[in-house]
């Protein structure tokens, strides 16, 4: 047994002190210091006594390492832009990606206090590195096709590879699966898919309504996806409406992937239905998508995305983004938010024993030095000054045992 102790400790959303955290593999009990150490003696004291806050590691659940050797290969501003270019150099950049370089993306996560990520696989390949990182992975299976001809193919290697990922679960491996979006998959294979993920229970992401160029095909099978479809698919109608998909998840809480361009009914559905949204604020810059209305979601994740449409995979970094790009929200309410966004709202999205620091939950910490002494200790200024001034977690936990974070 251990016992961890730290000026503020963030409990159900608000910073505690005077409070000590005993845990083993999984956290057995909060209490004040004296009385957790008259309750286990011979646990091992952990003591953070500087303007230290004890997070929840935090959750990353949205980021594509596949695409992690992107520096500066592909195109950004525009989304069309950026997708053709994705289909380009695709192949070469995931030609690139090994084992060293998944790790070294991983541990910039970790740096940044993220515990466990959830990756999204188009090919699996990185499968069994992720199956022995000391991080946790959610590892979203992909599935894309919208052409009919070749359903039965992607059908069966999607089977082949969430198969493989179930061979590999543990304690650290979750198995889950992606649906690519509403206009790259049939709805005939998102059915199939969503029976996998229901009998399975399996967690489920997809992308949706991204970019304006996404709803405008949707809606009316015009814009700039019709040139796009037409050279890659011979289509020129939309496999699905956004109804329809939103419909297809009526029972499967899902969590919907940057969500730009929702409108009032479709976030009324996300709200209503359990759903929730994972806001990308960087990517969505960067692609020249726009401003995700967070502030009509009620179960907002943040995620960094991949490097194929990010600078960095750094969790601080994006929620720094994100107090600049919604300038028009208060601002430590939305600090307050966002620090929920990446612990207590990503727990119950994914219905994991993780991300909050309760008993029975797994000892995934991040800890992180405030430089100062907070003159206002309310939890807005708590959650800002750690966005705005803390570069990386002093120490993270996983599973009780603590990991080096390499500066
Ligand atoms: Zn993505």
């Amino acid at each position: 047994m251990k016992i961890i102790s730290s000026k503020y400790t963030y409990i159900d959303g608000e910073y505690k002190k005077n409070v000590a955290v005993a845990f083993d593999k999984k956290i057995e009990k909060i209490a004040t210091l004296d009385e957790l150490k008259a309750e286990f003696p011979n646990a091992q004291l952990i003591t953070y006594p500087n303007n230290s806050v004890l997070y929840p590691g935090f959750i990353n659940p949205h980021v594509h390492l596949e695409f992690s050797a992107n520096r500066a290969t592909l195109k950004y501003g525009d989304f069309m832009s950026w997708l053709y270019s994705v289909i380009e150099n695709r192949e070469e950049l995931v030609s690139k990606l090994n084992k060293d370089l998944i790790k070294e993306k991983a541990d910039e996560m970790l740096k940044s206090g993220v515990t466990t990520f959830g990756a999204i696989s188009s090919y699996g390949a990185e499968l069994e590195v992720c199956a022995k990182l000391e991080q946790r992975v959610i590892f979203f299976n992909e599935v894309i096709g919208s052409n009919p001809a070749a359903i039965d193919a992607l059908f069966n290697d999607f089977k082949n590879r969430v198969a493989e990922s179930i061979e590999l679960k543990s304690d650290t491996l979750i198995p889950a699966i992606a649906i690519h979006s509403p206009y790259s998959v049939h709805p005939f294979l998102i059915r199939e898919v969503l029976n996998i993920a229901k009998s399975q229970n399996l967690i489920t992401t997809a992308h949706f309504l991204e970019s304006q160029a996404e709803r405008e095909w949707l809606e009316n099978s015009s814009g700039d996806f019709l040139e796009f479809f037409k050279n890659f698919s011979n289509t020129t109608t939309a496999v699905t409406t956004i109804e329809e998909f939103l419909n297809a998840f009526k029972n499967i809480p899902t969590l919907f992937t940057h969500a730009v361009q929702v409108k009032e009914n479709e976030i009324e559905t996300i709200n209503k239905n359990g759903h929730s949204v994972i806001h990308c604020p960087r990517s969505n810059r960067l692609l020249g998508c726009g401003r995700a209305p967070i502030e009509h979601i009620d179960r907002v994740l943040l995620g960094t995305d991949g490097l194929s449409s990010n600078y960095s995979l750094n969790i601080l970094e994006e929620m720094r983004a994100a107090l600049t790009i919604h300038f028009q929200a208060d601002l430590n309410k939305l600090a307050t938010r966002l620090i929920e966004s990446v612990t207590t709202t990503a727990s119950n999205a994914l219905n994991l024993k993780i991300g909050k620091i309760k008993p029975k939950y797994w000892a995934d910490f991040a800890i992180f030095t405030l430089p100062d002494d907070l003159k206002y200790e309310d939890k807005g200024s708590l959650a800002l000054h750690t966005i705005l001034n803390c570069e990386s977690a002093d120490s993270v936990y996983i599973g009780g045992r603590e990991l080096r974070v390499k500066n």
